[in-house]
């Protein structure tokens, strides 16, 4: 039996494409002994963990020294990173000189604690972002700036402010290329990824989804319409309950909005009431808040829904999609950020622009089982060659022996 300790490289040969095993391996030669620090945010809630919780240990498994540490913040803080995530996803926002300040302070704070000893430092997002400026990194080391959030058109006094950090950085990466910036530093494109082999997306029973699924008293009796997500204006949950509700007007179907709150994130409190208060009237309607470490269930509920949304009206890269398309299952998301290189309409599932078309793709899909089934199809085979954790790995090797100029 695997567990999360013991999975190295070797156990995805089955599940990668082929040749991607031994080009990791190729590349990780040549860089053992190298250290990478990972720093981010929250180490649960949201993709970034996500992604870490099994990049860190595969890459340790390879000899490359890893290690992931997490700032610790203020409520002001928060506040106020929320609100750099807001402005720089294209949302005006009010972000005062005392928020700034507050800002400046906790990275300066977070910089004195952690150790930065390592070849290679890869911050992610702009919560940490800051923390470059107040440490003397050793010439040979390199520091990335990596942004997972769809960066496209951002409120440009915050992006001026944190540009004065970015531009710090050896480089910065961008999950897209219309994300990338007016920047004198080099920029790279790295899609993020899913791990097949975690509790999230690995293989499960039918007697395990049906036992997670009636644990929620949820029936299964009609096909069910599930959207995964953080409790987030940008995922749009109550545009997934106004298209459920023009679907429910000539198919019978259960919608399900399942979502936790990332620690980061002050807004999702009051998005889930409003979500809430939305489906009151509705039995059908099921809003569970889960726990973060609730993967199984996350990942059983994928595998019993018909139809998987990520109605985002902003998404640097939809985790949840890919997640969805790995259990074979079409998304219909929106069209914004990753999710339109994550979907090839028509193909792997369909990118929507209102809530009236996400309807009435629910209802096409819904009414033509082949083509659902054959769209899930094609979305696994998709996600297996581009999303998944070994061709992020690989990418993070090759990055890596390229800015530690490894012959
Ligand atoms: N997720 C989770 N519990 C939740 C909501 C989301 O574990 O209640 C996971 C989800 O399965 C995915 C990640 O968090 O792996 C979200 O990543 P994504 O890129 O879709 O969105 P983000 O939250 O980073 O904006």
């Amino acid at each position: 039996m695997t567990n999360r300790n013991n999975i190295t490289l070797e156990s995805y040969r089955e599940i990668a494409p082929k040749g991607t095993i031994d080009l990791a391996y190729c590349l990780a030669e040549r860089l053992k002994g190298k250290s990478i620090l990972h720093v981010n945010s929250t180490r649960a809630g949201g993709g970034v963990a996500e992604m870490l919780h099994r990049l860190v240990p595969v890459l340790n498994g390879l000899g490359i020294r890893t290690r992931w540490e997490v700032i610790e913040g203020t409520p002001l803080f928060y506040q106020t990173t929320k609100g750099f995530h807001n402005a720089l996803q294209g949302q005006t926002q009010t972000i005062t000189k005392e928020m700034y300040d507050e800002y400046i302070k906790i990275n300066q704070k977070n910089a004195e604690k952690i150790s930065f000893d390592s070849d290679l430092a890869v911050i992610h997002d702009p919560q940490p972002a800051g923390i470059v400026i107040t440490y003397e990194k050793p010439k040979t080391a390199k520091w990335l700036w990596r942004c997972h959030i769809d960066i496209s058109r951002p409120h440009r006094k915050v992006w001026n402010f944190l540009k004065g950090y970015i531009s710090k950085y050896d480089g910065a990466i961008f999950s897209l290329p219309n994300f990338s910036q007016k920047l004198d530093i080099p920029q790279f494109l790295m899609y993020p990824s899913i791990d097949p082999l975690s509790d999230k997306n690995k293989e499960l029973s039918n007697e395990d989804i049906d036992g997670i699924v009636s644990s929620y008293n949820i029936p299964r009796d009609k096909p069910i319409i599930l959207q995964v997500s953080r409790f987030d204006r940008f995922k749009d949950p109550l545009g997934v309950i106004e298209a459920y509700k023009l679907v429910k007007k000539y198919n019978d179907c259960y919608l399900v909005l399942a979502g936790g709150e990332a620690t980061d994130d002050p807004e999702g409190l009051q998005v889930l009431q409003e979500v809430k208060d939305a489906a009151s009237n509705d039995k059908n309607i099921f809003v569970l808040v889960l726990p973060a470490e609730a993967n199984l269930e996350i990942n059983a509920l994928q595998r019993a829904a018909t139809v998987i949304l990520q109605k985002s009206t902003k998404e640097g890269f939809g985790l949840t999609v890919a997640e969805a398309m790995w259990k074979g299952r079409p998304v219909i998301g929106g069209a914004v950020g990753g999710i339109t290189v994550q979907i090839i309409y028509g193909q792997t599932g369909f990118t929507v622009n209102s809530i009236e078309g996400c309807a009435n793709r629910i209802r096409y899909l819904l009414n033509n089982s082949e083509v659902l089934a054959d769209l899930g199809q094609k979305a696994k085979e998709y996600t297996r060659r581009n999303f998944l954790i070994t061709r992020h790995l690989c990418d993070y090797l090759a990055l890596m022996t390229h800015l530690l100029n490894i012959k």
